[in-house]
């Protein structure tokens, strides 16, 4: 079984001296470069000039430098910039990574599939929480935990497995849990699961069961409230308690049903598909793809982004939303979310 590391298996000791250089200050780079120094831990951030994160970063009270200025300060350098901007801000700092500093990711994509190639004498790390960045920053706050992984991919102190512990203590992951995988592992893992059932899965399988229900004459709104806000409460069923969970909560009826018709629907040609969809993540096809396409400024991408806005189910969802109560409640948590 997987070992779990919890605060008491860090020793801070390993970042207490040091200097964290966190480039960006978006969703992780804001939690990182807060949690760390509340945490006593010296950081600078790196934004380029004229960043519009640069005043977020100061309203903070945060020492803010261009990248390359807050590398050469810096022992751990903290890549927190989206994943396809990385590899011409590592370009920006690669001569200020001296030996035996760290480079640090919370994401294993560009070390993964050779994006960047880092120096051999610098240690290359992982810590990535498992959360969007605004509730690493907020359970930081309310002294709780956010669960995380670390990995090492380059070892060359010898202690970079601590350090990156240490690290993890710094921004509470350690409080909730952390445990070891590989660039590899996480990339892989990461990229199939958003693709096949998170992202892509969840919002197809939504799609069609709207569609089918509309297409038989029964109303968007019926339909809308049936496949999309409903999935709400039973993934938070399943979070709470599993299949099990879910399946003990909701009426004989529905369980009977499930059961019996699930498979039909998620069949073995889904299966098929799922396992297709992995391999183009393992054999790098997908990375390709995606590098390509942002390269080419992204033709499809912003193509299918708008076609999936100007979905039927979107119109009538906006609209309820709208007139219902409990959405106002969320609209509003959300918008406090990006103030902070
Ligand atoms: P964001 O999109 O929130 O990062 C935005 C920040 O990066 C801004 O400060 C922006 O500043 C800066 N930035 C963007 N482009 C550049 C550039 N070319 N040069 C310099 N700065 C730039 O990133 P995330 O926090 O979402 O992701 C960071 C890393 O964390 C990624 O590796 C991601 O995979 C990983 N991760 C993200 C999670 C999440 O929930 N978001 C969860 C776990 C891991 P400016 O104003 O100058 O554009
Ligand atoms: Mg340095
Ligand atoms: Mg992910």
């Amino acid at each position: 079984t997987t070992e779990v590391y919890y605060d008491e298996d860090a020793n801070r000791s390993f970042i207490d001296d040091k200097t964290v250089a966190v480039i960006g200050y978006g969703s992780q780079g804001h939690a990182h470069a807060q949690n760390l120094s509340e945490s006593g831990v010296d950081v600078v951030v790196g934004l380029r000039e004229g960043s519009s994160s640069r005043s977020a970063a100061h309203a903070d009270g945060l020492d803010v430098e261009t990248p390359a200025e807050a590398a050469a300060r810096a022992d751990i350098v903290s890549m927190l910039v989206p994943d396809t901007s990385q590899p011409a801000v590592f370009e920006a700092i690669r001569d200020e990574l001296d030996a035996g500093d760290t480079l640090q990711f919370a994401h294993g994509f560009n070390i993964h599939y050779n994006q960047i190639q880092p120096p051999e004498d610098v240690d290359v790390t992982m810590v990535a929480p498992k959360s969007p960045g605004h509730l690493v920053r907020r359970n930081y706050e309310n002294d709780q935990g956010t669960p995380g992984l670390i990995a090492v991919y380059q070892n060359v102190s010898d202690e970079a497995k601590e350090e990156a512990l240490a690290y993890a203590h710094g921004i509470g992951c350690t409080r909730a849990g952390v445990i070891e995988t590989t660039f590899r592992e996480e990339t892989e893992t990461d990229l199939f699961g958003e693709q096949a059932v998170l992202c892509g899965g969840v919002t197809s399988l939504i799609k069609q069961g709207y569609e089918t229900l509309v297409d038989a004459g029964y109303s968007p709104e019926m339909a809308y409230f049936e496949v999309l806000n409903e999935m709400k409460l039973i993934v938070d069923l399943m979070y709470e308690g599993g299949l099990g969970g879910m399946w003990d909560s909701v009426s004989d009826t529905a369980e009977y049903g499930g059961l019996t018709r699930g498979d039909r629907i998620v069949d073995e040609h889904a299966r098929e598909n799922m396992e297709e969809v992995l391999e183009e993540v393992q054999d790098g096809s997908f990375a390709r793809q995606w590098i390509a396409e942002n390269q080419a400024n992204r033709p499809s991408y912003t193509q299918l982004r708008h076609a999936e806005e100007n979905h039927d189910i979107e119109r009538v969802g906006a609209r309820l939303r709208d007139l219902f109560a409990w959405a106002e409640e969320e609209g509003e948590s959300e918008d406090e979310e990006q103030a902070e």
